[in-house]
């Protein structure tokens, strides 16, 4: 029997009627795009009924766990600590979105040269069609980059429970300090929000728990080393995109039969694209749900998506969290010694992302790197230039892209990647 949602959506205040809309675009583009694959894994089938789901079921039980004195903390950036929003038994979830909405109203707020991400959140903000950013008791920003940055200040002043981190901005021994300290006050604040108080068991379990995530999404990824590729790019990209939605046990447990399917089809050869196919690795930009545009052209013009060194996906998921120790002390030092690591544009320098981009080339036997910008990102398009550079000296082959997330560029994108796609396939 279908669940009717509306009198939920009505007491978060989303706009029925624009809501309605965007869950109908949603629902073509995702049949589009995803349910016209073939060889799907079966177990994608659980991601299926996740999407259809997406702002019904997962937004109740958000709502059914609050009513039980679960609380739900809404993010924007994976530096947000999920272990400690774990610890005191609240849910994290992903705030960033990936399709233009309300734009009139974005653009009398934030200045048109905001890059696609940042305009889109607003944008559903504005629109009333977000139901998590309605549902959250509390929402994180971070000073990331001066687009977010910036845009929090404005933000804050449209709802009443936003908190902002601080970033450091250089991997330095001042930076690492930083960091700490922010981890802490975050923890403060959540223990306040919650009402916990988190110790070391708390805090072991909150590492318990998002490490499992993080475990499964590195199976299934190790399987995509195999030619033929076991699993498309975007059912991959659909696994880290519900990565920062759904339980995390759950999840994990989705993820990994997905992996226990695509063990033996990588063991007979089989694949969802031909042995040869040629391999792409993406770079750059994180993709929100549903921003599939260039993913979905790749994967229609003849290659296959072997990973993506983005925050929705490896760099937002690589290196677990030591659960060494016992005292709240050690663990939350283990926790900055993981987030640290994550070499996300706005860092300066920021050689470990170079190199983790050609470790990933390595490990996915990929044939070239599609970098991925958004317009107005300044700190991806200024990387990709030093990344392309560095790349093709080193005779990797590289295509690098900046888009938003309309699809006026589809035909000239579709252009430039199937002449990308053909260059390396010639190798
Ligand atoms: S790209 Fe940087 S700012 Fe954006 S989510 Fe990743 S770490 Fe955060
Ligand atoms: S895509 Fe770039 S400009 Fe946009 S929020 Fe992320 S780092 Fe900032």
């Amino acid at each position: 029997m279908e669940v009717n949602y509306e009198p939920m959506w009505e007491s978060l205040g989303l706009d029925l009627a624009a809501h309605d809309e965007l869950l109908r675009i949603l629902g073509e583009g995702y049949s589009n795009i995803f349910l016209s694959q073939e060889n799907r894994p079966e177990g994608m089938s659980y991601f299926d009924f996740v999407m259809s789901e997406v702002h019904g079921l997962r937004v109740k039980e958000l709502i059914d766990g609050q009513n039980e004195g679960r609380k739900v903390i809404g993010s924007f950036c994976v530096f947000v600590p999920e272990e400690i929003v774990r610890a005191a038994d609240a849910t994290l979830v992903g705030l960033c979105t990936g399709a233009d909405f309300a734009t009139d109203e974005v653009d009398k707020l934030l200045p048109r040269n905001t890059c696609a991400l940042i305009k889109s959140a607003f944008g559903f903000k504005l629109g009333k069609v977000c139901p998590y950013i309605e549902a959250a008791d509390m929402l994180v920003g971070e000073n990331t980059c001066d687009g977010k940055k910036k845009s929090f200040e404005v933000l804050g002043r449209l709802v009443d429970n936003l908190y902002v981190m601080d970033i450091p901005q250089m991997k330095s021994s001042e930076g690492r300090t930083l960091l700490r300290a922010e981890y802490a006050r975050f923890k403060d604040a959540v223990e306040e929000l919650t009402g916990i108080s988190i110790d070391g068991a708390r805090l072991k379990r909150g590492i318990e728990i998002t490490n499992n995530k993080r475990r499964a999404v590195h199976r299934l990824n190790s399987f995509r080393c195999a030619d033929p590729a076991p699993i498309s790019g975007l059912d991959a990209l659909l696994a880290n995109q519900v990565y920062f939605y759904d339980d995390p046990v759950r999840f994990a447990d989705s993820v990994n039969k997905i992996s226990d399917e695509l063990e033996p089809r990588v063991q007979s050869g089989e694949g969802t694209f031909p042995k040869g196919t040629p391999r792409i690795l993406m770079s750059g930009c994180p993709m929100a749900v549903p921003n599939w545009k260039v993913p979905w052209i790749i994967e229609t013009s003849g290659a296959v998506i072997v990973g993506e060194e983005a925050c929705v996906g490896e760099r937002g998921t690589q290196n677990l969290t030591s659960d060494a120790g016992k005292t709240i002390e050690e663990l939350m030092e283990n926790i900055l010694d993981r987030y640290f690591q994550i070499d996300c544009a706005v860092f300066t320098p920021n050689p470990d992302r170079q190199q983790h981009i050609e470790e990933m080339y390595e490990r996915y036997n990929a044939d070239g790197v599609i970098h991925y910008g958004l317009q107005f990102c300044q700190p991806y398009q200024f990387e990709s230039m030093n990344v392309e550079t560095a790349l093709e000296k080193k005779g990797i082959p590289t295509l690098r892209i900046d888009t938003d997330y309309s699809m006026e560029d589809v035909g000239q994108l579709k252009t430039r990647i199937e002449a990308f796609i053909e260059r390396i396939s010639q190798l």
